[in-house]
């Protein structure tokens, strides 16, 4: 049986981007690849090592020089992934709240855009790849097999993120989380360059009131429909 040998999945955050797509790369046996942390990680190096964060030459030059590497977990300490920057491993420090209220606006410089794009271009050319971001559908590869975008209400989305916080044992309060979420939506979609939206294309799929399973069995119910449709158009 053909399988969808890209898939993107888009969305603002805490809409299960990471969760399904983790889970459906691991049942497809494909390479998980969470485009957000290459954000996250030109952040954090920047604010670790005093780089100007509203320099966007100053970033851009920055996102050039270093080396994100994503790899499988190296330690057991319930990550997703590693992932080093230069070889120092900050798959923690990309989560820390000040890469959260950064992040949005470093994602919006163009040329760091340019740089990423290009590296997840390549990861992708690779095929059998479950990639996750807020424009894999549209700009990174939008010739996938295909294309679904998650999406909740922002309370629903910072309800789940202000637990992720407390489970994590990190200080967190509701309303913060609420007003960030919010704040980082907007730039996200603002933005001039590869803007948060979804494909035309793309299926859309609401999680508001779905259990992870819900979500995960919807999604798959999706790949059998296009499964069987590129069946369809190689054996007609
Ligand atoms: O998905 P996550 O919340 O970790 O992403 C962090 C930030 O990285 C987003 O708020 C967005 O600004 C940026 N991002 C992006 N394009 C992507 C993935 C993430 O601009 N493909």
């Amino acid at each position: 049986m053909p399988r969808p040998s890209t898939i993107a999945i888009d969305g603002p955050a805490a809409a299960g981007k990471s969760t399904i797509g983790g889970l459906l790369a691991e049942r497809l046996g494909y390479l998980y690849l969470d485009t957000g942390a290459m954000y996250r990680a030109v952040t954090w190096v920047a604010l670790e090592r005093g780089v100007d964060i509203g320099d966007e030459q100053a970033v851009t030059a920055l996102a050039r020089i270093m080396r994100i590497a994503i790899t499988r977990p190296t330690v057991d300490d319930g990550r997703q992934y590693t992932v080093l920057a230069d070889g120092e491993d900050i798959t923690w420090e990309i989560r820390r709240p000040e890469v959260d209220s950064h992040v949005s606006r470093v994602s919006a410089y163009p040329g760091v855009r340019e740089v990423l794009t290009e590296q997840q271009r390549s990861i992708a050319r690779q095929g059998r790849v479950v990639m996750i971001g807020r424009d894999i559908g549209t700009v990174v590869i939008p010739d996938a097999d295909l294309k679904v975008y998650l999406d909740a209400s922002v309370e629903e989305r910072a309800r789940r993120r202000y637990l992720e916080l407390l489970e994590r044992g990190d200080e967190a309060d509701y309303d913060d989380t609420l007003s960030a979420m919010k704040r980082r939506d907007r730039i996200d979609s603002d933005r001039a360059v590869a803007p948060l939206k979804a494909a035309e294309d793309a299926i859309r799929v609401n999680t508001d009131n779905l259990s992870i399973d819900e979500v995960l069995s919807v999604v798959e119910g999706i790949i059998e429909d296009v499964d069987s449709r590129i069946e369809e158009q190689t054996h007609p």
